[in-house]
C-alpha cells in the first residue's frame, strides 16, 4: 500500500526536509523492522538523503549542482527545463530506508530531502512501508 505525501515548493531549487513526515507514516503503520520506501513520481524532482543540521550544506549541494548542470545550455527539449530533468535523472526517484525499532534508522546527521529543480509547484511523494 501507497501513502501520498503532498509537497508545496516555494523555489526553483529547492531541498526540503521531509524525514519527520516520513517518519509519522512509519509510526502509524505500527511496523517494528521492515522498510520503507520513498518514490517521486515526477521527472523534475528527485529524493535525496543527506545532512540535515547545517542547512549551508543543502546550499551547497543545490549551488553545485547548478554549476555541473547549468539551466542554459544547447538543450534542444522545448519545454526549456532539461536542466531539471537531468538532475532528476542524477539525484534519483527513490530512497530505500530500513526500519528498527519502530523507528528509521538514519544516522546521527541524515535527514530524507525532497529535491525541488523546477519549482515552484506542488508535488507528490509517494510512501510506502514494508514489515521484514
Ligand atoms: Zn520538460
Amino acid at each position: 500500500m501507497w501513502t501520498t505525501l503532498n509537497v508545496r515548493t516555494h523555489e526553483h531549487f529547492e531541498m526540503i526536509d521531509i524525514t519527520r513526515e516520513i517518519e509519522k507514516l512509519v509510526k502509524k503503520s505500527g511496523v517494528k523492522s521492515g522498510r520503507c520506501v520513498v518514490y517521486v513520481p515526477h521527472t523534475t524532482a528527485a529524493v535525496t538523503i543527506n545532512e540535515n543540521a547545517d542547512p549551508s550544506v543543502k546550499r551547497d549541494i543545490l549551488h553545485e549542482l547548478s554549476k555541473v548542470i547549468p539551466w542554459n545550455d544547447e538543450y534542444t527539449h522545448m519545454e526549456g527545463n532539461s536542466a531539471a530533468h537531468i538532475l532528476s535523472t542524477l539525484v534519483g526517484v527513490s530512497e530505500l530506508l530500513p526500519i528498527e525499532e519502530g523507528h528509521l534508522l538514519l544516522g546521527t546527521w541524515q535527514g530524507v530531502y525532497f529535491c525541488e529543480f523546477d519549482g515552484p509547484r506542488s508535488r507528490k511523494v509517494l510512501i510506502s512501508v514494508v514489515e521484514d
